[in-house]
């Protein structure tokens, strides 16, 4: 079974992920993580398919979140899709430079970001959406 991370704080977003997931990606199980240091730790014992990261966290952000996981030799190949509210051009622009394999904004369009798992899982590599 593949395995997705989400790092999320917010609790409602991560339950509203938890429905999306169990109606939308039923084959796939969601890891959950609160912070950036929670996600790293699971991600090295678990070595998920794919993270998900949320970009406003406490503590580490999902910047800086994703620099840790790209140091790993463990979790380096991981692609990691970003989620967030901030929606600027040079959001989007600063996550490609980051490498994030793609750039998801909220609200979540439920099609689009079910689509862009499913790629993603299926080894698409990097995307551009949004
Ligand atoms: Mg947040």
């Amino acid at each position: 079974m593949q395995k997705v991370l989400y790092v999320e704080d917010n609790l409602l977003n991560m339950a509203l992920m938890h429905h999306l997931f169990k109606k939308n990606l039923p084959s796939v199980q969601l890891l959950k993580a609160e912070t950036g240091e929670q996600g790293l730790e699971i991600a090295e014992q678990q070595l998920p398919d794919l993270i998900i990261m949320d970009i406003g966290l406490p503590g580490m952000n999902g910047y800086e979140t994703l620099e840790c996981l790209q140091r790993s030799a463990g979790t380096c190949d991981i692609p990691v899709l970003a989620i967030s509210a901030f929606a600027q051009l040079s959001d989007l622009a600063m996550a490609r430079d980051t490498g994030f394999a793609g750039y998801i904004t909220k609200p979540i369009q439920v099609r689009v970001f079910t689509e862009t798992v499913q790629e993603l899982l299926a080894g698409a590599g990097r995307l551009t959406r949004n």
